[in-house]
């Protein structure tokens, strides 16, 4: 059973938890376990740190003072995870050039194992 913070009271309580049983603070929307509501936590509203505000795509009405949402994303880890997906794919890219341009060695050293097995097995 995966465990989070209650927002409000800070007890710990199961994750897919529809309200927090120690304070009756509502946890999921529309009380399905699968819509997570998103809670300010100080003064500041989520929007100020909403990819959808950040991007100017979201249309709710509540926005930039939403102090709930059904749809926050936290722009701090959208970027990370944009960022951790820029490094991998630039990885795969280098690794992609770097075999083309020694595709004919990569070959030989190929065939010299496949050989080497050959010579070694018999
Ligand atoms: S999705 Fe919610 S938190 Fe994000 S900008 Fe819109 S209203 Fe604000
Ligand atoms: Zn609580």
């Amino acid at each position: 059973m995966a465990i989070i913070s209650c927002p409000h009271c800070h007890q710990l309580v199961d994750r897919e938890a529809i309200s927090c049983p120690y304070c009756r603070t509502t946890l999921k929307a529309y009380g399905h376990p699968g819509i997570p509501l998103h809670r300010a936590t100080g003064e500041d509203s989520l929007c100020d740190s909403c990819t959808y505000h950040a991007d100017n795509t979201c249309n709710f009405p509540q926005r930039p003072y939403a102090k709930e949402c059904t749809l926050y994303d936290n722009l701090a880890d959208t970027q990370l995870r944009l960022e951790t997906q820029r490094q991998a794919s630039s990885w795969t890219g280098t690794m992609k050039s770097w075999s083309q341009r020694h595709q004919s060695w990569l070959l030989l050293a190929g065939l010299l194992c496949v050989c080497l097995l050959i010579a070694l097995s018999g």
